[in-house]
């Protein structure tokens, strides 16, 4: 396994790679800015934004130019994001989050849980997060290229629901990397954590790295079994675009 957990970043200043000026889609039923944070220690064969990865990459802005972005923003949006990459990574974002909260904004948080620890202490902070589950716990390193990377997700995935804070969880069902079957195994390891809000969002190629997707990434989307969201509360499958949102029944 070539990707790892334990990268650091020491800057005292969040990194960020990229802000998206408004989102409708990254925080749903918001207007949202989205900041992309930089660097990522998880190393997923589908990974839609994989110049996020490298931790130590040039920031493409300054902290400073999106914070005095965000404070013209002021009454214009309702939320920020902070997606990546994966923040909870950087020990700047606690200190980001608190500062764009006191700008007055509703903040949501796009993560997959790696870092428990961070996760936890950014939690309080935060009111909706947007928290991807790769894969059944055991079989996570499929996706992710890190051994026991799922310990973490379940760790932290425990401390959102525990928390009350609302939340989505969601899973990139990518066809070479998920069958049918770990579906069902995932959606019952979900819901017996008490899972109430899930989403299934296919695969898509654009932005991937065609050297790092499994061959047979074109195969058809295996077809989850009838009534497969039925015992969550919300349950949504995104056929292949992430503003294209079906709620199944
Ligand atoms: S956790 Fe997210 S940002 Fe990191 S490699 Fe996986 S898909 Fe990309």
């Amino acid at each position: 396994m070539n990707a790892t957990t334990s990268v650091k970043p020491t800057s005292t200043e969040l990194r960020v790679g990229g802000l998206a000026h408004l989102s409708t889609c990254d925080w749903p039923g918001e207007l949202a800015a989205t900041v992309f944070c930089q660097g990522c220690g998880w190393d997923c064969a589908y990974c839609h934004n994989p110049h996020l990865r490298p931790t130590g990459a040039e920031p493409q802005l300054s902290w400073s130019e999106v914070f005095a972005f965000l404070k013209s923003r002021r009454g214009l949006l309702d939320g920020v994001v902070f997606s990546g990459g994966e923040p909870t990574l950087q020990p700047a974002l606690f200190r980001a989050v608190q500062a764009v909260r006191g700008l007055g904004f509703r903040i949501g948080l796009h993560t997959a849980g790696m870092t428990p620890d961070r996760f936890a202490s950014v939690l309080p902070c935060i009111d909706w997060v947007g928290f991807d589950v790769k894969a059944p716990f055991h079989a996570y390193s499929r996706i992710t290229g890190v051994d026991h990377s799922g310990d973490k997700a379940l760790a932290s995935l425990r401390l959102l629901l525990a928390s009350g804070i609302a939340y989505e969880v969601r899973t990139t069902l990518h066809p070479a990397l998920l069958s049918a079957e770990d579906m069902v195994e995932l959606r019952d390891q979900l819901l017996s954590l008490g899972v109430t809000h899930y989403a299934v969002q296919h695969f898509r190629l654009a932005g991937t790295r065609p050297n790092r997707l499994p061959p047979d990434s074109h195969q058809p989307q295996p077809i989850l079994p009838p009534g497969y969201g039925d015992r969550f509360h919300h349950f949504y499958l995104r056929r292949s675009s992430l503003t294209a949102v079906t709620p199944e029944s």
